[in-house]
């Protein structure tokens, strides 16, 4: 079995401090968290940006000093920038993440409800976001929270709007959403194309279950206090002692943990993109 990718989706646009307080929210915070859960394990980072009220935000400052921070202190993990709409519903807003060419952005390729709004990605967006996509040649995340939407990623690839091998990631368990389990896991990872990889982001108490299915069966692995704020003991969990879990049961199982470069080779990120953000921030 190839390596293990574990992502860190380290603080999203849903969690506060108050509800707890190792969510890191300033660029300084994020960069700190980053480099504990790459010493610990983990490759690959997924990114929001909060304004200084804690509220998720698409101001491009902010996300130019979270990667100046992280490409500072951790030059080697790979950063992917989050499109995610609760910041804002602006097309080129939520496009301009991936504008400023890190190394992966997300891209849900669909519509679907998530706790108290609707996550609208219309036809006509996710066609604009994919041209940017082919445009600037960074690699997308295909988040996955309905399984229509990996034929809407397969109906751009067609169109010639995204390369191939694609990169999906099965968000299971988000509330108004696909339920988690490991038979939908199954399904949806026998749905795309042979080439293509794929990771799972489990929500709340899915998230370790579907962490160690996804170990078992090939996939790979997204932590983080995004989408789970607690250990399956019900103790507060921070991002770290999340991805170090993932790596106790890697280890008992036996499947080994990518570096960065291995995780690069194993999503066919190409090398020389590595460092082309740091001359746009
Ligand atoms: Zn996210």
């Amino acid at each position: 079995m190839e390596k293990l990718i574990i992502t860190t989706a380290l603080t999203g646009n849903v969690p506060t401090k108050k509800m707890n307080p190792s969510l890191p929210v300033t660029p300084e915070e994020i960069a700190r968290d980053v480099k504990a859960c790459a010493e610990a394990g983990s490759a690959l980072f997924h990114v929001h940006a909060r304004d200084t009220e804690e509220k998720p935000s698409l101001d491009p400052e902010i996300f130019k000093e979270i990667v100046r921070q992280i490409k500072k202190t951790s030059p080697d993990v790979i950063v992917q920038l989050s499109t995610g709409a609760r910041a804002g519903k602006d097309w080129e807003d939520r496009a301009f993440p991936v504008r400023l060419l890190p190394e992966m952005g997300s891209f849900t390729t669909g519509s679907n409800n998530l706790p108290g709004i609707i996550y609208e990605n219309s036809p006509q967006f996710i066609e604009f976001l994919a041209k940017v996509f082919q445009e600037t040649g960074v690699k997308p995340e295909i988040e996955v929270f309905e399984p229509g939407m990996i034929n809407n990623a397969l109906f751009l690839q067609k169109k010639g709007y995204l390369k191939g091998p694609l990169h999906f990631d099965f968000v299971q368990g988000a509330t108004g959403s696909m339920p988690g389990s490991v038979k939908n896991l199954l399904f949806l990872s026998e749905s795309i194309p042979a080439d293509a990889t794929w990771t799972v982001a489990g929500i709340g108490k899915n998230e370790i279950p579907l962490a160690t299915a996804a170990i078992l069966m090939g996939g790979h692995v997204r932590v983080g206090l995004e989408d789970n704020l607690h250990l399956p003991d019900g103790s507060q969990a921070s991002n770290v002692t999340l991805v170090e879990t993932v790596v106790r049961i890697a280890r008992e199982l036996g499947r080994e943990i990518a570096t960065p470069d291995e995780a690069r080779d194993i999503l066919g990120l190409p090398k020389e993109n590595k460092d082309r953000i740091l001359d746009m921030i």
